[in-house]
């Protein structure tokens, strides 16, 4: 079993596809292992992101992530990194496959619908950075 770390972004909230997307996400065996609806601040996002601060879109997508409420996530299951990033699709909607989540809700590849960590190590980081270690042994 492993745990990766996910976002419901702004998009996909305030657009009304949480249930759906929460739903898609457990048809995939998926067990929510945490779960917190809240608004990003600006230094929470811009520290999440970090990795993407010298990129063009940094702003943009810091303003993004800011706008609205997200729902944090700690998903468990076999593969649970990978897996997640098949069921998420392609950053780009226009490249995803169909059936995937972004193909399914995203708007452009900024207002993508979901964040899904992109290996074990980012995704041990990022559950830390949201969840304490009560809230990620809860079963
Ligand atoms: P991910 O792992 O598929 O989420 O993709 P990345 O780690 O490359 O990028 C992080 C997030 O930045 C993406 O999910 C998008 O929300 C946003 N993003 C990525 N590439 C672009 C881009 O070229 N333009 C804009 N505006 N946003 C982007």
């Amino acid at each position: 079993m492993q745990t990766t770390f996910s976002i419901i972004k702004p998009d996909a909230v305030a657009n009304g596809h949480a249930g759906k997307i929460l739903s898609l996400l457990e048809a995939n065996g998926f067990r929510i292992v945490a779960l917190r609806m809240t608004r990003l601040s600006q230094s929470q996002a811009e520290g999440f992101y970090a990795v993407h601060a010298a990129r063009p879109f940094f702003a943009s997508l810091v303003k993004f992530m800011t706008e609205s409420s997200v729902i944090l996530m700690a998903l468990e299951r076999e593969d649970a990194v990978l897996k997640l990033r098949e069921v998420m699709g392609a950053t780009n909607p226009a490249n995803a496959a169909d059936g995937t989540i972004r193909k399914l809700f995203a708007e452009s590849i900024e207002r993508n619908s979901i964040h899904g960590s992109d290996a074990p190590e980012t995704a041990a980081e990022e559950l830390k950075y949201f969840f304490t270690g009560i809230e990620l042994s809860q079963r």
